[in-house]
């Protein structure tokens, strides 16, 4: 039983928990972590529409829990998956506290000019 990991040269099994990523938790991580970098890219600028905005905040949102599903599933981990897991956690909350700032700045910048 279980699903091997999708990418290529990778013999890590795919938990059931990420079943429908086919990922091993490895390279669940790492695909956040690259998710990660550019959705924090594109709210830097500012520029991200709302509704963009609001997309990221449930992939936050829905990752989050599937990481920690995985991680308190009880599959063995490595000490150094763990700290993996652990650093994908603290990217994605800073992401969110990222997507907070720049949201907070946009409508600053309304209310900071009254008529
Ligand atoms: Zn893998």
């Amino acid at each position: 039983m279980g699903t091997t990991c999708q990418i290529a040269g990778c013999k890590n099994d795919s938990p059931s928990a990420l079943a429908e990523q086919k990922l091993c938790v490895l390279h669940f991580t790492l695909s956040l972590e690259t998710s990660c970098a550019q959705m924090r890219r594109e709210t830097a600028l500012g520029h991200a529409p709302q509704d963009r905005q609001r997309e990221i905040m449930r992939f936050i949102t829905d990752q989050g829990e599937r990481l920690a599903r995985v991680a308190t599933s009880g599959l063995h981990l490595t000490d150094d998956l763990k700290a993996r897991i652990l650093s994908t956690f603290l990217t994605l909350m800073n992401l969110r506290e990222n997507l907070d700032r720049a949201s907070m700045r946009s409508s600053l910048g309304r209310s900071v000019h009254p008529r």
